[in-house]
Order: C-alpha cells, then structure tokens, then sequence
C-alpha cells in the first residue's frame, strides 16, 4: 500500500471525506481551484497536465453534476477519462465491489472517482487499491468535493469563510453534502447551523460542531449563507415528513422565510432541486441571491484542483526513497 505524500500542498493519497483534513490542504485545493476558474473561462480550456494519466468514473448511484464534473476536470487536464456504466457492468452479474475495484486496478488506473449508496464503501475500495481514490458521495456519510466547491463559491463571492454565518437547512439526517460542509466550514471559521423538523436532525448534531434548530426564521436569522438541501427520499424508510407541501409551507425556503436572513445572504443548493418542495422556484432563479449556477462552475475547477493535487503525490509515491 502506497502511504500519504507528507511535505506536499495537500499531502494525502486520497479524497475520502473532510472530516481529519487539516486548513492548509484545504486551502491549497482552494486557493489552486481559483486558478482553474480563470484557466476555464479561456477559449483553450486545455492542458497536458494529466496526459497519460487515466481517471475512471465508478457511479454506483445517479449523477448529473458530480460525474460530468469529474469527466470534464479530468479531460481538460489531458488524462483519459473513462465512465463506467455500473448497470451494464459485471456488477449487474453480482460481482463484489472489492472484485470490481481491483479489477479496474489491475488496469493501471490513475485515479477512481467512486460514488455508493453505501456509507464507507469508498474507503473500503480505497484501503485496497494502489491508485488515487475520490469519493464522489458514499451514502449518508461525506461528499468531499460538494464541500469543496461550496466553500469556493462562498469565497470568491464574500472574500472570506472565517466568521460568516452559515445555515444547511432541509433533510440534514440524510444529507452528505451538509456532513462534509459542518467539517469544511468550522475548519476554517465559519459559524455553522443546521436546520430541519426534529425528524430529519440527527441526534446529537452539535457534537459535529454546529448550532441545531427545527424553526425556519429563528435557524436563518441573521446568516450570511442560506444552503438549501434536497429530501433525501431514496434514502429514507418510512414517512418522515407529513406531507411535501406541509414541508414547503414550514421548511421551504421562499422570500417570506429569506427575510429573517442578511439583506446580502446569499443562497446555495447542491443540485438536484426539486423546485416547490425546499426551495421556491423564483428565489432559486433570483439572480442577485442565488449562487446555484456558479457552484456547478467551481465544481469543476474544484475537481481539476483535486486531481492535479493527486496526481502530484502519486508521482511522488512513484519515486524510489
Ligand atoms: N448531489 C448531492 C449528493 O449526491 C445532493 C443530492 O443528491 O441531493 O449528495
């Protein structure tokens, strides 16, 4: 098994959560991140960076963002992407996960960027494989790079993280994207709140660091970032909420509820919405408060961060000690 890369900018073999990362790494995806904005809004979008290097797509789980993301970083870097289309692979033929990995190992692949409904089940791959693995969501437990590219966006857009007031509000209980933000946005100074009807807040939240409230107005009251957060219903078992339209009128996020919140607060939503039932549609369309779009920008720029930063150590790990 090939070990971390100390001494590098971001000295880990892998992107598996947020949670243990330490301020400098994360800044150092940021801070190269910006660079890539800038280079992604050039006519040539393209560089040789990654050229001979492979990145693999293993999505166990339905994406849009995140996958097309990752393929896009990845091509813009010069390596050869390859997506893996799960349901017509071996693993429709009952196929292990871990027998799945290592045969995509023995491929001499570069880096695997992994999604799974199951909660560790990237780090499980992970644990096994010599190439640099991503996790691209696992379950209810982190979605590293939704963090990532959150905290992008909120810094390009305020100029800071530390001491901004920042609410997830919606289907906390399920939610990775607002596991990954609590760890990334109390690591480098934000003020965190989450907030939910008591049957989709976790017990014991606040261990996590953050602030819990099961009212609207009182949970967004003076913040300076309203995320919003999609009904993880395909996770779910059992109803949890009365009803979608009771959820909307109570936690749904519409200019009435927007009031209790900063003049200037700003609006975030990882995508998939599902417009009418968090968020209403006009206030997710606003121009002026919502930021949805520029976040699926920095995803990518985000991504090419992670990759290039990677991709670095292995070739650190490849050198003879
Ligand atoms: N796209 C995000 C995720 O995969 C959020 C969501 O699905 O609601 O976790």
């Amino acid at each position: 098994m090939v070990a971390d890369a100390p001494g590098s900018a971001f000295p880990h073999r892998h992107l598996l959560a947020i949670e243990g990362l330490h301020p400098p790494a994360l800044l150092a995806v940021l801070d190269l991140a910006d660079t890539y904005v800038e280079q992604n809004r050039d006519a040539d979008k393209k560089r040789a960076l990654l050229r001979g290097r492979t990145l693999m797509n293993l999505f166990f789980e339905a994406s849009t963002r995140t996958r097309t993301s990752f393929e896009l970083a990845g091509k813009r870097l010069g390596a050869d992407v390859i997506n893996m289309a799960v349901s017509t692979s071996s693993v429709a033929k009952g196929e292990t996960l871990i027998d799945t990995a290592m045969t995509l190992n023995a491929m001499q692949v570069d880096v695997l960027v992994i999604r799974h409904a199951e909660s560790g089940a990237v780090k499980l791959i992970a644990d096994k494989v010599n190439c640099a693995v991503i996790n691209a969501g696992d379950g209810t437990h982190e979605h590293p790079t939704q963090a990532l590219l959150d905290a992008l966006t909120i810094r390009r857009r305020t100029g800071r993280i530390s001491g901004l007031r920042v609410a997830n509000c919606g289907d906390i209980a399920h939610s990775r994207v607002a596991r990954s933000n609590i760890h990334l946005l109390n690591a480098l100074g934000a003020r965190v709140r989450v907030v939910a009807p008591r049957t989709l807040l976790p017990a014991a939240i606040e261990r996590l660091g953050c602030e819990a409230f099961d009212d609207m107005r009182a949970g967004i009251e003076g913040c300076d970032i309203v995320m919003m957060l999609r009904l993880q219903t395909e996770r779910m078992h059992g109803a949890l909420v009365p009803s979608i339209r009771e959820f909307f009128r109570f936690f749904g996020l519409d200019y009435a509820k927007l009031a209790a919140a900063r003049a200037e607060a700003i609006i975030m939503h990882p995508g998939p919405m599902n417009r009418g039932v968090e968020i209403d549609s006009e206030v997710a369309d606003d121009i002026h408060r919502s930021v949805i779009r520029e976040q699926v920008e920095m995803g990518v720029a985000v991504r090419m961060a992670c990759l290039d930063l990677l991709t670095r150590n292995l070739l650190a790990n490849a050198r003879p000690s």
